[in-house]
């Protein structure tokens, strides 16, 4: 599944978010892997169109598509130094899809700041500059790898090369995502900087009512995704039934929960969108890349799938709903037959045909 992983300085709010993302005690049934890492949460894909269809289909159950967040130790100023957890939590993060940096906006005398004040662009810089530090460490190592293979013909120039611009890059105190490097030939280290960053901003009622505000702390981080919400009524969100959340969430002016809006941005962030399937036992959203062919898109459901990929019977999930049924989409020229050659839209309903 999709991963993000969440970091920040310590006293910002990450385990209380976290919490409230790992209260999804029925989701976590759903997706067994969720609850073998005490670490990892589970939120949904708001998705309004898989109700519609499991009614349609009188759907056992809804799958909707699952983003997984990772939890890690809070960074510290010299955590790429290995000091206290610092080494295991950058390991941590590297094989994540994207990150999630929690940025404390609140103002609580009664919890302390490490740094002594309440000032995102300060903490932003903390954390910034640790992951460069690390970046920087782990293109060193791999270099003095590199440079050794090199003359034994055992690597491509192009990927010592690679390296060498990323060092300097990250020796000038750029992150690699504001970088005009190609990095594909050293993905395999999983540099920090170079992945995509959502910023969540944990702050109060004034900043959440406040678009000035909001606008100002945006302007910081942009072009990456801001999110502004308060972890604290997260937790409490959780455990309310459906209507007096949304009851919460409208007397803060929200219309949709942080931890929504989270898993929407971190979609839309990586590039991702759904498929769907839709039959008597469940109605299900499927992730897939932006521009997937077919055969890659059945590849999800099972690798056999993909090896045996014959065709796809492809209805819009609008003309569907139109139509009313699988049988009448037919009977109106809606249902397509595709092959290995169509490419994936958002929202396509789908069954597969292969062979074995
Ligand atoms: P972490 O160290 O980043 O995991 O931070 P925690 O989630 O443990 O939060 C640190 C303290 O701040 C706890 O006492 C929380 O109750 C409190 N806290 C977290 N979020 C908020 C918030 O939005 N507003 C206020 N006032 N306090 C918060």
């Amino acid at each position: 599944a999709l991963t993000i992983a969440i970091v920040g300085l310590p006293n910002v709010g990450k385990s209380t978010l976290f919490n409230a993302l790992t209260k999804n005690q029925v989701l976590a049934a759903n997706y067994p892997f969720a609850t073998i890492e005490p670490n990892v949460g589970i939120v949904n894909l708001p998705d309004p169109r898989l109700g519609v269809l499991a009614e349609l289909f009188h759907s056992e159950k809804i799958l909707p598509a699952p983003v997984s967040f990772v939890d890690i130790a809070g960074i510290v100023k010299g955590a790429s130094e290995g000091e206290g957890l610092g080494n295991k939590f950058l390991a941590n993060i590297r094989e994540a899809d994207a990150i999630a940096e929690v940025v404390r906006g609140f103002e609580d005398p009664d919890v302390v700041h490490v740094d002594g004040v309440v000032d995102p662009a300060a903490d932003m810089g903390t954390i910034n500059t640790e992951l460069i530090l690390a970046d920087l460490e782990t293109v060193e190592k791999a270099l003095v790898r590199y440079e050794k293979e090199l003359r034994l013909k055992r690597v491509e120039p192009l990927v010592h090369d690679t390296a060498v611009a990323a060092r300097d890059a990250l020796q000038r105190g750029e992150a690699l995502s504001a970088t005009k490097i190609d990095l594909a030939p050293i993905a395999e280290l999983g540099l920090l900087t170079a992945k995509p960053f959502i910023y969540v901003f944990n702050v109060d009622e004034t900043v959440i009512g406040s678009p000035e505000r909001q606008a100002e702390l945006s302007a910081l981080v942009a072009p990456a995704e801001a999110i502004f919400l308060d972890a604290k009524i997260e937790s409490e969100l959780i455990d309310l039934d459906p209507e007096d959340a949304a009851e919460l969430l409208a007397s803060t002016g929200q219309e949709e929960s942080g931890l929504d809006q989270l898993a929407r941005i971190g979609f839309d962030t990586l590039g991702l969108q759904t498929y769907l399937t839709a039959g008597p036992k469940e109605t299900r959203a499927w992730t897939i890349g932006k521009g997937w062919k077919a055969p890659q898109a059945a590849g999800v459901i099972h690798t056999d799938f993909e090896k045996g990929f014959i065709k796809a019977e492809v209805i819009s999930f609008a003309d569907l709903v139109e139509t009313g049924s699988i049988a009448e989409a037919r009977a109106h020229g809606k249902a397509r037959i595709e092959g290995k050659e169509y490419v994936m839209q958002d929202g396509d309903v789908v069954e597969f045909r292969f062979s074995k």
